[in-house]
């Protein structure tokens, strides 16, 4: 087992880690950009060394610093969290090069899911389902036209190397193509600097659902069930629920199997999540995430699995010592993120928060680094908290989440509590009848 971990990130997931680690008996090393010195992941760490400024490519992504803190302070593994490093290929490499342990997958996976159409390709190969579309790159009009066209419209056109809901353009007909096109490859360029891009069927009416999967070293996979993510603004999720409402067990079952069988094939390590659309009975293959999700609470909450613990003991090389069958699910639950955002126009708010006192109570879990008197830096992800409620049932899981959102408070900076609040109430919601495209509507309709 590790001596001593850096963790290579902020906020809540900073803490989220600790967390594990100390029960783990693991001592941990925080690090900081200035802006950060008086955070709560700092606060609560063994050690804590300043890595650079407030801007996140001087700090948080600073990889020399990074790699110096842990060499000052005798750490022998870096778990990145989610975001910033934590799926840079060229990194994970590095830590290794200095003779640490990456808390993560292989360098060469990471590259490879890095690269959506590498991803795609490599899933096709395994048995895995796929949205239709094409076959990898697409690098001219004349070829992106006659895919279209083959395909059927709507179609998407995705950036390669895509992530965080950029680099992603619909075109409704022929006429549309060629703006989507060059917006698509312009934002990739900008936001990745590759404008490598491919056509995928635009899915008028999927729900997203992916599942969480955890490999060990020794050629052993589990998978965690699935989480349904529906529910996003601009690609981005805002509320997640374990189990899917449109999924029984047989279905999570027969999914379950195909995923983990492909990844004992891929030869795959540590967590990850593998992402669907899911639509008519259907499960087509998105993109694969190399790392621990914002979301994975709920499928901690159902499982009653410490993942992050589980990402640790295998990366120091020992085994999962279960099998599927082992896995068992229980209840419901749900995730809220709450942002530190006007809840109308959902322009980031930071700011001093002056009051905060968070819901607690039986089947309550408030993963966040928010304290009264924290001032929400502006340089950074506006998600402050996340509000975790599990109950037997989904109907319980509602009420339950229902109370706590009444409980919560928040002063000094307006969040998304209130829309949480509304979408809870909504009759949609409740009765679980939602896809990708329902939150933005909603939205739309209440303003
Ligand atoms: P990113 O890596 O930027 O998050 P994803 O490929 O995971 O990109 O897609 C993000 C979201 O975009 C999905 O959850 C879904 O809502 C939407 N999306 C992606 N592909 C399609 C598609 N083919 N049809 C409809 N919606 C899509």
């Amino acid at each position: 087992m590790f001596n001593k971990i850096l963790i290579a990130n902020r906020g809540e997931i900073a803490l989220r880690i600790q967390r594990a680690c100390r029960e783990l008996g693991i001592p941990t090393v925080a690090v900081h950009s200035t802006a950060d010195a008086e955070a709560m992941h700092v606060r609560l760490a063994d050690e804590s060394v300043c890595v650079g400024p407030p801007a996140a490519r001087d700090s948080y992504l600073n990889m020399p610093a990074i790699l110096s803190a842990a060499a000052i302070t005798g750490a022998d593994a870096i778990h990145p969290g989610y975001g910033f490093l934590s799926e840079n290929a060229g990194f994970a490499e590095m830590v290794e090069a200095h003779g640490l342990t990456f808390i993560g997958p292989s360098a060469a996976h990471i590259r490879m899911m890095g690269d959506k159409i590498a991803a795609k390709t490599a899933m096709a190969g395994l048995g895995v389902p796929l949205v239709p579309g094409s076959p990898g790159e697409v690098t001219d009009m004349v070829e992106a036209e006659k895919i279209a066209a083959e395909i059927g419209y709507p179609v998407l056109i995705k950036a390669a190397a895509g992530g965080g809901g950029r680099g992603m353009r619909v075109a409704d007909k022929p006429a549309d193509l060629p703006a989507a096109w060059s917006q698509a490859r312009a934002e990739a360029r900008a936001a990745f600097g590759n404008d490598a891009v491919y056509i995928e069927k635009y899915l008028d009416r999927p729900r997203h659902i992916e599942l969480q999967v955890m490999a060990d070293a020794h050629g052993n996979v589990v998978h965690f069930g699935e989480r349904d993510c529906s529910l996003q603004r601009r690609h981005q999720k805002l509320l997640e629920e374990a189990g899917s409402p449109a999924l029984t067990a047989a279905q999570r079952d027969t999914i379950g199997a195909t995923v983990t069988q492909a990844l004992v094939r891929l030869g795959y390590r540590n967590a990850g999540t593998i992402e669907f659309l899911y639509q008519d009975g259907q499960f087509a293959f998105i993109e694969m995430n190399t790392r621990l999700q914002v979301e994975h609470p709920v499928t901690e909450m159902v499982c009653g699995i410490d993942l992050v613990r589980e990402q640790i003991r295998i990366a120091a090389g020992q085994a999962l010592g279960y099998t599927q069958a082992d896995v068992m699910f229980s209840g419901h639950a749900i995730e809220c993120r709450i942002n530190a955002e006007d809840p109308q126009t959902f322009a980031p708010m930071p700011g001093r928060v002056t009051a905060y006192h968070a819901p607690g109570g039986l089947g309550v879990r408030v993963d966040s680094a928010l304290f009264a008197g924290y001032l929400v830096p502006p340089y950074y992800d506006s998600m402050i908290a996340k509000l975790i409620v599990h109950a037997p049932t989904r109907p319980e899981a509602i009420a339950r989440m229902r109370r706590c959102l009444d409980e919560f408070v928040v002063q000094g900076v307006k969040t998304t509590l209130p829309l949480h609040q509304r979408i809870i109430e909504s009759p949609e919601f409740q009765a679980g009848e939602y896809t990708i495209h329902w939150l933005e509507r909603f939205v739309g309709q209440e303003h």
